[in-house]
Protein backbone atom coordinates (compact mmCIF):
# COMPACT_ATOMS: atom_id res chain seq x y z
CA UNK A 1 0.00 0.00 0.00
CA UNK A 2 1.23 3.33 -0.76
CA UNK A 3 0.55 6.41 1.79
CA UNK A 4 -2.68 8.17 1.61
CA UNK A 5 -3.76 11.17 3.34
CA UNK A 6 -6.66 13.28 3.86
CA UNK A 7 -6.86 16.40 1.75
CA UNK A 8 -9.07 19.03 3.48
CA UNK A 9 -9.22 20.79 0.02
CA UNK A 10 -11.02 17.83 -1.25
CA UNK A 11 -12.79 16.64 1.56
CA UNK A 12 -11.12 12.96 0.44
CA UNK A 13 -8.64 10.35 1.58
CA UNK A 14 -5.86 10.77 -1.51
CA UNK A 15 -3.27 8.74 -2.55
CA UNK A 16 0.28 11.27 -1.78
CA UNK A 17 1.86 11.67 -5.06
CA UNK A 18 4.87 14.38 -4.87
CA UNK A 19 5.23 17.28 -7.35
CA UNK A 20 9.13 16.16 -7.86
CA UNK A 21 8.87 14.23 -11.31
CA UNK A 22 11.80 12.04 -9.76
CA UNK A 23 9.16 11.40 -6.85
CA UNK A 24 11.85 11.79 -4.76
CA UNK A 25 11.59 15.53 -2.87
CA UNK A 26 8.95 16.74 -0.83
CA UNK A 27 8.41 20.25 0.39
CA UNK A 28 6.12 20.86 3.29
CA UNK A 29 4.61 24.44 5.19
CA UNK A 30 3.20 24.36 8.56
CA UNK A 31 1.86 27.41 10.01
CA UNK A 32 4.19 28.04 12.97
CA UNK A 33 3.70 29.75 16.74
CA UNK A 34 2.78 33.92 16.81
CA UNK A 35 5.77 33.78 19.71
CA UNK A 36 4.01 36.31 22.66
CA UNK A 37 3.44 33.86 25.03
CA UNK A 38 5.12 30.70 26.59
CA UNK A 39 4.00 27.43 24.43
CA UNK A 40 1.54 25.17 25.74
CA UNK A 41 0.40 21.06 25.34
CA UNK A 42 -1.80 22.60 22.12
CA UNK A 43 1.43 24.01 20.23
CA UNK A 44 2.75 20.75 21.10
CA UNK A 45 0.40 18.55 19.45
CA UNK A 46 0.21 20.30 16.23
CA UNK A 47 4.20 20.69 16.28
CA UNK A 48 4.09 16.68 17.01
CA UNK A 49 1.75 15.62 13.88
CA UNK A 50 3.64 17.54 11.60
CA UNK A 51 7.53 16.00 12.99
CA UNK A 52 5.52 12.53 12.73
CA UNK A 53 4.56 13.19 9.17
CA UNK A 54 8.15 14.53 8.23
CA UNK A 55 9.37 11.40 10.52
CA UNK A 56 6.99 9.12 8.16
CA UNK A 57 7.81 10.73 5.19
CA UNK A 58 11.76 10.13 5.37
CA UNK A 59 11.12 6.34 6.65
CA UNK A 60 8.95 6.35 3.21
CA UNK A 61 12.82 7.25 1.82
CA UNK A 62 11.96 10.92 0.77
CA UNK A 63 13.46 13.80 0.91
CA UNK A 64 12.00 16.51 2.93
CA UNK A 65 11.96 19.86 3.09
CA UNK A 66 10.50 21.09 6.23
CA UNK A 67 9.50 24.90 6.35
CA UNK A 68 7.58 26.51 9.25
CA UNK A 69 7.17 30.21 9.97
CA UNK A 70 7.22 32.31 13.08
CA UNK A 71 4.89 35.52 13.56
CA UNK A 72 6.60 37.85 15.21
CA UNK A 73 4.96 40.83 14.56
CA UNK A 74 1.01 41.04 15.51
CA UNK A 75 -1.49 42.54 17.11
CA UNK A 76 -1.21 39.94 20.06
CA UNK A 77 2.83 40.60 20.26
CA UNK A 78 2.04 44.36 20.13
CA UNK A 79 -0.16 44.60 23.04
CA UNK A 80 2.17 42.32 25.00
CA UNK A 81 4.62 44.85 24.47
CA UNK A 82 2.96 47.53 26.01
CA UNK A 83 1.77 45.53 28.61
CA UNK A 84 5.01 44.36 30.11
CA UNK A 85 7.45 46.74 28.81
CA UNK A 86 5.46 50.10 29.27
CA UNK A 87 8.22 52.81 30.26
CA UNK A 88 10.93 50.51 30.61
CA UNK A 89 9.86 50.47 26.79
CA UNK A 90 11.65 54.10 25.89
CA UNK A 91 14.44 55.11 23.78
CA UNK A 92 15.43 58.77 23.85
CA UNK A 93 12.05 59.75 26.12
CA UNK A 94 10.01 58.17 23.15
CA UNK A 95 8.69 54.64 23.62
CA UNK A 96 10.03 52.06 20.78
CA UNK A 97 7.55 49.98 20.42
CA UNK A 98 9.51 47.92 17.39
CA UNK A 99 12.35 47.03 19.54
CA UNK A 100 10.12 46.23 22.71
CA UNK A 101 8.40 44.03 20.36
CA UNK A 102 11.16 42.27 18.84
CA UNK A 103 12.68 41.59 22.48
CA UNK A 104 8.98 39.69 23.43
CA UNK A 105 9.09 37.57 20.15
CA UNK A 106 13.00 36.50 20.44
CA UNK A 107 11.97 35.79 24.37
CA UNK A 108 9.04 33.47 23.37
CA UNK A 109 10.17 31.93 20.31
CA UNK A 110 13.47 30.84 22.22
CA UNK A 111 11.21 29.25 24.93
CA UNK A 112 9.09 27.77 21.90
CA UNK A 113 12.27 26.38 20.77
CA UNK A 114 13.40 25.21 24.39
CA UNK A 115 9.62 23.00 24.89
CA UNK A 116 9.78 21.55 21.29
CA UNK A 117 13.92 20.81 21.77
CA UNK A 118 13.07 18.89 24.90
CA UNK A 119 9.87 16.70 23.71
CA UNK A 120 12.71 15.73 20.99
CA UNK A 121 10.38 17.27 18.21
CA UNK A 122 12.88 18.79 15.13
CA UNK A 123 13.19 22.05 14.37
CA UNK A 124 11.96 22.74 10.51
CA UNK A 125 14.72 22.98 7.81
CA UNK A 126 13.90 26.78 7.47
CA UNK A 127 11.98 28.79 10.03
CA UNK A 128 11.21 32.13 8.07
CA UNK A 129 10.45 35.23 10.17
CA UNK A 130 7.59 37.38 8.75
CA UNK A 131 9.99 40.55 9.92
CA UNK A 132 12.51 39.35 7.94
CA UNK A 133 10.37 39.19 4.33
CA UNK A 134 8.13 42.59 4.83
CA UNK A 135 10.66 44.27 2.15
CA UNK A 136 10.91 43.84 -0.57
CA UNK A 137 8.73 40.14 -0.12
CA UNK A 138 5.58 41.00 0.92
CA UNK A 139 5.45 44.31 -0.36
CA UNK A 140 6.23 42.91 -4.36
CA UNK A 141 3.55 39.83 -3.51
CA UNK A 142 0.92 42.90 -2.65
CA UNK A 143 1.95 45.12 -5.44
CA UNK A 144 1.09 41.71 -7.82
CA UNK A 145 -2.49 41.77 -6.39
CA UNK A 146 -2.91 45.22 -7.08
CA UNK A 147 -1.86 45.18 -10.24
CA UNK A 148 -3.68 41.69 -10.65
CA UNK A 149 -6.94 43.84 -9.67
CA UNK A 150 -7.31 41.44 -6.24
CA UNK A 151 -6.84 44.21 -4.31
CA UNK A 152 -6.95 47.56 -3.23
CA UNK A 153 -5.76 50.36 -1.75
CA UNK A 154 -8.05 52.94 1.06
CA UNK A 155 -7.11 55.17 3.44
CA UNK A 156 -3.35 53.54 3.44
CA UNK A 157 -4.25 50.17 4.10
CA UNK A 158 -4.65 47.44 1.36
CA UNK A 159 -7.51 45.00 0.82
CA UNK A 160 -8.13 41.85 -0.68
CA UNK A 161 -10.99 41.83 -2.53
CA UNK A 162 -12.83 38.59 -1.33
CA UNK A 163 -15.62 38.61 -4.09
CA UNK A 164 -12.76 39.03 -6.93
CA UNK A 165 -11.70 35.92 -6.06
CA UNK A 166 -12.83 32.84 -8.28
CA UNK A 167 -13.02 29.29 -5.84
CA UNK A 168 -13.34 31.22 -2.13
CA UNK A 169 -14.49 29.15 0.63
CA UNK A 170 -13.97 25.81 -1.00
CA UNK A 171 -11.32 24.80 1.39
CA UNK A 172 -13.66 25.68 4.50
CA UNK A 173 -16.37 24.72 2.45
CA UNK A 174 -18.45 27.85 3.33
CA UNK A 175 -20.61 29.85 0.61
CA UNK A 176 -20.11 33.66 0.26
CA UNK A 177 -23.75 33.96 1.19
CA UNK A 178 -22.72 32.55 4.65
CA UNK A 179 -19.36 34.17 5.04
CA UNK A 180 -21.54 37.54 4.32
CA UNK A 181 -23.47 36.97 7.60
CA UNK A 182 -20.40 36.71 9.78
CA UNK A 183 -18.18 39.45 8.10
CA UNK A 184 -17.99 42.78 9.98
CA UNK A 185 -16.01 45.87 9.30
CA UNK A 186 -14.51 47.08 12.33
CA UNK A 187 -13.64 50.93 13.42
CA UNK A 188 -11.02 52.23 11.61
CA UNK A 189 -11.38 49.58 8.42
CA UNK A 190 -11.90 50.74 4.88
CA UNK A 191 -12.88 48.35 3.62
CA UNK A 192 -15.08 48.06 0.37
CA UNK A 193 -16.76 44.69 1.71
CA UNK A 194 -17.55 43.27 4.76
CA UNK A 195 -15.77 39.74 3.28
CA UNK A 196 -12.63 41.83 2.42
CA UNK A 197 -9.50 41.43 4.71
CA UNK A 198 -6.49 43.47 5.02
CA UNK A 199 -2.93 42.94 3.13
CA UNK A 200 -1.57 45.92 4.54
CA UNK A 201 -2.39 48.13 7.59
CA UNK A 202 -1.24 51.90 7.50
CA UNK A 203 1.12 52.59 10.40
CA UNK A 204 -0.50 53.77 13.51
CA UNK A 205 1.74 56.00 16.02
CA UNK A 206 4.28 53.68 18.01
CA UNK A 207 3.56 50.64 16.46
CA UNK A 208 6.74 49.14 14.10
CA UNK A 209 5.92 49.63 10.78
CA UNK A 210 8.06 49.35 7.56
CA UNK A 211 8.25 51.87 4.20
CA UNK A 212 5.99 50.66 1.28
CA UNK A 213 4.62 52.15 -1.99
CA UNK A 214 1.49 52.69 0.12
CA UNK A 215 3.09 54.50 2.97
CA UNK A 216 4.41 53.19 6.35
CA UNK A 217 2.70 50.21 7.82
CA UNK A 218 2.72 46.50 8.48
CA UNK A 219 1.50 43.26 6.89
CA UNK A 220 -1.53 41.52 7.47
CA UNK A 221 -1.30 38.08 9.34
CA UNK A 222 -2.24 36.23 6.04
CA UNK A 223 -0.16 37.50 3.71
CA UNK A 224 3.21 36.48 5.07
CA UNK A 225 2.56 32.78 4.59
CA UNK A 226 1.17 32.69 1.13
CA UNK A 227 4.71 34.62 0.48
CA UNK A 228 7.47 32.69 2.77
CA UNK A 229 6.08 29.23 1.85
CA UNK A 230 6.15 29.90 -2.35
CA UNK A 231 9.02 31.71 -1.63
CA UNK A 232 11.00 28.31 0.20
CA UNK A 233 9.18 26.28 -1.53
CA UNK A 234 8.00 27.61 -5.37
CA UNK A 235 4.49 28.87 -6.78
CA UNK A 236 3.30 24.69 -6.18
CA UNK A 237 4.24 22.58 -3.26
CA UNK A 238 3.28 19.44 -1.68
CA UNK A 239 1.63 19.70 1.72
CA UNK A 240 0.62 22.72 3.60
CA UNK A 241 -0.47 21.95 7.15
CA UNK A 242 -1.69 23.59 10.13
CA UNK A 243 -4.45 22.95 13.05
CA UNK A 244 -8.46 22.78 12.06
CA UNK A 245 -8.76 26.53 13.56
CA UNK A 246 -6.09 27.50 10.75
CA UNK A 247 -8.81 26.38 7.70
CA UNK A 248 -11.12 29.92 7.92
CA UNK A 249 -9.74 32.35 7.54
CA UNK A 250 -6.13 31.84 7.59
CA UNK A 251 -5.84 29.13 5.63
CA UNK A 252 -8.67 30.04 2.90
CA UNK A 253 -7.16 33.63 2.53
CA UNK A 254 -3.37 32.00 2.31
CA UNK A 255 -5.04 29.96 -0.94
CA UNK A 256 -6.85 33.41 -2.01
CA UNK A 257 -4.06 35.63 -2.15
CA UNK A 258 -1.68 33.05 -3.79
CA UNK A 259 -4.10 32.69 -6.63
CA UNK A 260 -4.42 36.35 -7.00
CA UNK A 261 -0.82 36.31 -7.37
CA UNK A 262 -0.97 33.58 -10.51
CA UNK A 263 0.41 30.34 -7.68
CA UNK A 264 -0.93 27.56 -7.97
CA UNK A 265 -0.25 26.92 -4.30
CA UNK A 266 -0.29 23.60 -1.82
CA UNK A 267 -1.83 20.44 -3.38
CA UNK A 268 -2.65 18.46 -0.03
CA UNK A 269 -3.88 20.17 3.18
CA UNK A 270 -3.61 18.24 6.05
CA UNK A 271 -5.10 19.62 9.52
CA UNK A 272 -4.85 18.29 13.36
CA UNK A 273 -7.88 18.73 15.40
CA UNK A 274 -7.71 20.60 18.43
CA UNK A 275 -6.91 20.02 22.38
CA UNK A 276 -9.07 20.39 25.27
CA UNK A 277 -8.50 19.97 28.75
CA UNK A 278 -10.99 18.19 30.91
CA UNK A 279 -13.42 18.85 27.91
CA UNK A 280 -13.16 22.78 28.11
CA UNK A 281 -11.16 24.86 25.72
CA UNK A 282 -7.64 25.92 27.52
CA UNK A 283 -7.56 29.09 28.53
CA UNK A 284 -5.93 31.53 31.11
CA UNK A 285 -9.21 32.80 32.68
CA UNK A 286 -10.27 29.01 33.18
CA UNK A 287 -7.08 28.50 35.12
CA UNK A 288 -6.68 24.91 32.94
CA UNK A 289 -3.39 26.27 30.52
CA UNK A 290 -1.47 23.60 30.69
CA UNK A 291 2.47 24.64 29.29
CA UNK A 292 4.91 22.30 27.93
CA UNK A 293 6.72 22.52 30.62
CA UNK A 294 4.19 21.96 33.54
CA UNK A 295 2.98 19.10 31.77
CA UNK A 296 6.44 17.64 31.45
CA UNK A 297 7.53 18.64 35.34
CA UNK A 298 3.81 16.45 36.07
CA UNK A 299 4.65 13.82 33.65
CA UNK A 300 7.99 14.07 33.02
CA UNK A 301 9.56 11.78 30.11
CA UNK A 302 8.62 13.19 26.87
CA UNK A 303 7.39 9.94 25.49
CA UNK A 304 4.33 9.49 27.84
CA UNK A 305 3.00 13.19 26.33
CA UNK A 306 3.82 11.56 22.81
CA UNK A 307 1.97 8.35 23.41
CA UNK A 308 -1.09 10.56 24.89
CA UNK A 309 -0.77 12.31 21.68
CA UNK A 310 -0.27 9.43 19.33
CA UNK A 311 -3.59 7.12 20.77
CA UNK A 312 -6.34 9.47 19.18
CA UNK A 313 -5.72 10.34 15.45
CA UNK A 314 -4.50 13.28 14.56
CA UNK A 315 -7.58 14.93 13.02
CA UNK A 316 -9.92 13.92 15.99
CA UNK A 317 -10.05 16.25 18.71
CA UNK A 318 -8.14 14.95 21.83
CA UNK A 319 -8.90 15.64 25.62
CA UNK A 320 -5.69 16.45 28.10
CA UNK A 321 -6.59 14.44 31.40
CA UNK A 322 -5.04 13.33 34.42
CA UNK A 323 -6.34 9.78 34.00
CA UNK A 324 -5.15 10.00 29.96
CA UNK A 325 -1.72 10.69 30.94
CA UNK A 326 -1.88 8.25 33.36
CA UNK A 327 -2.99 5.50 30.20
CA UNK A 328 -0.25 7.02 28.19
CA UNK A 329 2.26 6.15 31.05
CA UNK A 330 1.26 2.51 31.45
CA UNK A 331 1.67 2.31 28.08
CA UNK A 332 5.53 3.63 28.16
CA UNK A 333 5.85 1.09 30.65
CA UNK A 334 5.38 -1.76 28.88
CA UNK A 335 7.73 -0.80 26.46
CA UNK A 336 10.40 -0.49 29.07
CA UNK A 337 9.44 -3.72 30.64
CA UNK A 338 9.77 -5.31 27.41
CA UNK A 339 13.24 -3.24 26.81
CA UNK A 340 14.66 -4.85 30.26
CA UNK A 341 13.11 -8.22 29.57
CA UNK A 342 15.54 -8.32 26.50
CA UNK A 343 18.22 -7.26 28.04
CA UNK A 344 17.83 -9.70 30.95
CA UNK A 345 17.59 -13.07 29.01
CA UNK A 346 19.51 -11.57 25.60
CA UNK A 347 23.02 -10.67 27.07
CA UNK A 348 24.74 -11.45 23.67
CA UNK A 349 22.10 -8.99 22.31
CA UNK A 350 25.15 -7.53 20.15
CA UNK A 351 24.36 -10.71 17.68
CA UNK A 352 22.23 -10.36 14.31
CA UNK A 353 19.43 -12.78 14.87
CA UNK A 354 16.97 -14.06 12.25
CA UNK A 355 14.54 -12.06 11.22
CA UNK A 356 11.64 -13.54 12.12
CA UNK A 357 8.01 -13.63 10.66
CA UNK A 358 6.35 -11.80 14.14
CA UNK A 359 8.62 -8.95 13.38
CA UNK A 360 7.98 -9.00 9.12
CA UNK A 361 4.61 -9.13 10.25
CA UNK A 362 4.55 -6.56 12.68
CA UNK A 363 6.70 -3.95 10.42
CA UNK A 364 3.84 -4.74 7.64
CA UNK A 365 0.78 -3.44 10.40
CA UNK A 366 2.73 -0.76 11.23
CA UNK A 367 3.02 0.31 8.00
CA UNK A 368 -0.28 -0.16 6.76
CA UNK A 369 -1.96 1.70 9.64
CA UNK A 370 0.80 5.01 8.78
CA UNK A 371 0.04 4.64 5.30
CA UNK A 372 -3.88 5.18 6.56
CA UNK A 373 -3.46 9.02 6.96
CA UNK A 374 -1.06 8.43 9.57
CA UNK A 375 -3.63 5.99 11.84
CA UNK A 376 -1.14 5.86 15.01
CA UNK A 377 -4.07 4.26 16.95
CA UNK A 378 -3.40 1.63 15.11
CA UNK A 379 0.24 1.69 14.96
CA UNK A 380 0.44 1.68 18.10
CA UNK A 381 -1.50 -1.69 18.16
CA UNK A 382 0.98 -3.02 15.78
CA UNK A 383 4.20 -2.64 18.27
CA UNK A 384 1.87 -3.61 21.22
CA UNK A 385 1.57 -6.80 19.46
CA UNK A 386 5.61 -6.72 18.89
CA UNK A 387 5.75 -6.46 22.40
CA UNK A 388 3.88 -9.81 23.10
CA UNK A 389 5.37 -11.59 20.73
CA UNK A 390 8.96 -10.76 22.01
CA UNK A 391 7.94 -11.59 25.89
CA UNK A 392 6.61 -15.03 24.11
CA UNK A 393 10.14 -15.30 22.31
CA UNK A 394 12.20 -14.20 25.38
CA UNK A 395 10.22 -16.69 27.69
CA UNK A 396 11.05 -19.76 25.72
CA UNK A 397 14.64 -21.42 26.67
CA UNK A 398 16.32 -21.69 23.21
CA UNK A 399 18.66 -19.26 20.83
CA UNK A 400 16.89 -19.34 17.88
CA UNK A 401 14.13 -17.62 19.92
CA UNK A 402 16.16 -15.04 21.10
CA UNK A 403 17.27 -14.66 17.80
CA UNK A 404 13.99 -13.66 16.83
CA UNK A 405 13.73 -12.00 19.85
CA UNK A 406 16.18 -9.43 18.83
CA UNK A 407 14.74 -9.12 15.24
CA UNK A 408 11.28 -8.11 17.35
CA UNK A 409 13.23 -5.67 19.22
CA UNK A 410 15.14 -3.97 16.29
CA UNK A 411 11.57 -3.62 14.56
CA UNK A 412 9.76 -1.88 17.48
CA UNK A 413 12.82 0.25 17.59
CA UNK A 414 12.80 1.31 14.32
CA UNK A 415 9.23 1.79 14.03
CA UNK A 416 9.36 3.49 17.80
CA UNK A 417 11.62 6.19 16.07
CA UNK A 418 9.06 7.12 13.17
CA UNK A 419 6.72 8.08 16.06
CA UNK A 420 9.91 10.58 17.53
CA UNK A 421 9.59 7.83 20.79
CA UNK A 422 12.50 5.54 22.82
CA UNK A 423 14.98 8.64 22.29
CA UNK A 424 14.61 9.86 25.72
CA UNK A 425 16.51 6.48 27.29
CA UNK A 426 14.43 3.45 28.17
CA UNK A 427 14.31 3.60 32.09
CA UNK A 428 12.46 5.61 34.20
CA UNK A 429 15.16 8.63 35.24
CA UNK A 430 14.86 12.23 37.14
CA UNK A 431 14.21 14.49 34.64
CA UNK A 432 17.71 16.25 35.45
CA UNK A 433 19.77 13.26 35.14
CA UNK A 434 17.54 12.38 31.76
CA UNK A 435 18.11 16.25 30.18
CA UNK A 436 21.78 15.82 31.07
CA UNK A 437 22.35 12.26 29.55
CA UNK A 438 20.00 13.45 26.45
CA UNK A 439 22.96 16.25 26.30
CA UNK A 440 25.88 13.98 26.09
CA UNK A 441 24.34 11.80 23.86
CA UNK A 442 23.47 14.49 21.31
CA UNK A 443 27.20 15.71 21.67
CA UNK A 444 28.38 12.58 20.78
CA UNK A 445 26.37 11.95 17.80
CA UNK A 446 27.65 15.21 16.98
CA UNK A 447 31.23 13.83 17.50
CA UNK A 448 30.68 11.25 15.81
CA UNK A 449 29.41 12.99 12.98
CA UNK A 450 32.30 15.10 12.72
CA UNK A 451 34.39 12.25 12.68
CA UNK A 452 35.82 13.26 16.61
CA UNK A 453 35.73 8.93 17.40
CA UNK A 454 38.05 9.53 20.89
CA UNK A 455 36.00 12.11 22.38
CA UNK A 456 32.71 9.71 21.31
CA UNK A 457 34.46 6.85 22.73
CA UNK A 458 35.30 8.79 25.47
CA UNK A 459 31.50 9.87 26.46
CA UNK A 460 30.45 6.53 25.67
CA UNK A 461 33.21 4.96 28.24
CA UNK A 462 31.97 7.78 30.87
CA UNK A 463 28.09 7.06 30.55
CA UNK A 464 29.37 3.27 31.06
CA UNK A 465 30.78 3.98 34.14
CA UNK A 466 27.82 5.75 35.66
CA UNK A 467 25.72 2.59 34.44
CA UNK A 468 24.26 3.92 31.57
CA UNK A 469 24.63 1.57 28.38
CA UNK A 470 24.34 2.80 24.80
CA UNK A 471 22.75 1.11 21.26
CA UNK A 472 23.11 2.30 18.59
CA UNK A 473 20.09 1.26 16.17
CA UNK A 474 18.65 2.00 13.08
CA UNK A 475 15.99 4.10 14.84
CA UNK A 476 19.07 6.16 16.52
CA UNK A 477 21.07 5.98 19.98
CA UNK A 478 19.24 4.45 22.40
CA UNK A 479 20.36 4.12 26.19
CA UNK A 480 19.04 2.92 29.62
CA UNK A 481 20.22 2.19 32.61
CA UNK A 482 21.81 -1.29 33.73
CA UNK A 483 22.20 -1.06 37.75
ZN1 LIG B 1 0.04 30.52 8.18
Amino acid sequence: MSLHLYNTLTRRLEEFRPLDPKGKRVGIYVCGPTVYDIPHIGHARSAYVFDVLRRYLVFKGYQVKFVRNVTDVDDKIIDKARQEFGERGTVNGERDLKATCREISERYLKSYHEAMDRLGIARPDVEPKATEHVVPDMTDFISKLLMSGTAYEAGGDVYFAVRKSEGYGRLSNRSLDELQAGARVEPGEHKQDPLDFALWKAAKPEEPSWPSPWGAGRPGWHIECSVMSTKELGDTFDIHGGGVDLVFPHHENEIAQARGAGKPFARTWIHNGLLTVNGEKMSKSLGNFITVEQALKDWPHPDYVKLFFLKTHYRSPIDFSHERMGEAKRNWEEFSRFVQHYYQRCTDAEGVGPASGESATGRQAFEAAMDDDLNTPKALAALFELVNAGHRMLEAADASAHGAARSVFDTLMACGAVLGLFQHGLTEEEPTTRERIDALIAKRDAARKAKNFKQADDIRESLQQEGVLLADTAGGTLWRRTR
